[in-house]
């Protein structure tokens, strides 16, 4: 096993904040050449503020579910890199509400969200993967894939989906050697839950209180969230030749959270 990614060059959607963030981070710290994305330039600033990418990291304002915009991520990734290793499809935010809550547009602007945000990257870089001998894709997802919630059943029914497109990717690029893999994960700190924590959170009660009561409530065997740091080594691990024999599978990260064996 090696922290030395000196040769790779990656790109990483989403990657202003929470796992894409600390994935970019990772990268960074062992060398690598990194291009991350988002929508918003002031977040996107603020992210490559907390990064020592000493040249290596590209910013891209981009709305990975506007194609043209992808596209010319694309262009700017080959201009400045020639080449990808690494694509990690990341971008994104859950949508909690039960069937009855989910209207026709929600469920319209979730599978969009869910399926596109993997399909606009994937087509626009991977003429860039193809030009790499250790070529791969990983996916962030979600335990919902296997393991549907009532209160977010949108999401998980569009999960599933990616989950199903994620292997049938896996076995069309095969033949040019590019592994496609996926995280599977369970509560993970992150910009999502801030945003809950500011939203739900008793006067005066800390993040670590109001982060516990949940874990408690959700039954998670290891007792907390996970961090973003866990979640971006597994998505490093399947996203490196530390995993090259591994295509069209999964790593959960869900602190023992999946019921299935
Ligand atoms: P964060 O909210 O911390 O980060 C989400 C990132 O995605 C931000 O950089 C955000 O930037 C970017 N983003 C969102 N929508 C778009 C878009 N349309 N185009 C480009 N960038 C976009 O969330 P997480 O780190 O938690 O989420 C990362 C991924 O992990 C998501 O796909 C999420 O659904 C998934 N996941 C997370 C779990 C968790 O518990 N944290 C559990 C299961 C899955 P900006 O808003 O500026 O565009």
């Amino acid at each position: 096993m090696t922290n030395d990614f000196s040769d790779m060059h990656a790109v990483i959607t989403g990657g202003s904040s929470g796992i894409g963030l600390a994935t970019a981070r990772l990268l960074l710290d062992g060398g690598a050449r990194v291009a991350i994305c988002g929508r918003d330039q002031n977040r996107l600033s603020q992210a490559a503020d907390t990064l020592d990418g000493d040249g290596r990291l590209l910013t891209v304002t981009c709305d990975v579910l506007d194609a043209a915009e992808v596209g010319a991520f694309a262009d700017q990734v080959r201009d400045a890199f020639g080449k990808l290793d690494l694509l990690v499809n990341n971008a994104g935010q859950a949508r909690m509400s039960t069937f009855a809550e989910t209207s026709d547009q929600d469920w319209h602007d979730e599978l969009e969200l869910k399926f596109f945000s993997v399909i606009y990257p994937t087509r626009a870089f991977l003429p860039l993967l193809e030009k790499s001998d250790n070529g791969a894709i990983v996916c962030v997802n979600s335990l919902l894939a296997r393991q549907p919630e009532r209160y977010m059943a949108a999401t998980s029914a569009a999960r599933a989906g990616v989950l199903n497109l994620t292997r049938s990717l896996a076995s069309e690029f095969a033949p040019q050697s590019i592994r496609v893999n996926t995280v599977l994960l369970g509560l993970i700190e992150s910009g999502q839950w801030q945003r809950r924590y500011n939203d739900q959170a008793e006067p005066g009660e800390t993040f670590e209180t109001w982060s516990g009561k949940i874990a408690k409530d959700r039954a998670i065997p290891l007792g907390r969230l996970g961090k973003p740091e866990e979640a971006a080594r597994a998505v490093v691990f399947l996203g490196t030749p530390q995993s090259s024999y591994s295509t069209g599978t999964t790593l959960d990260v869900s602190g023992g959270l999946a019921r299935h064996v």
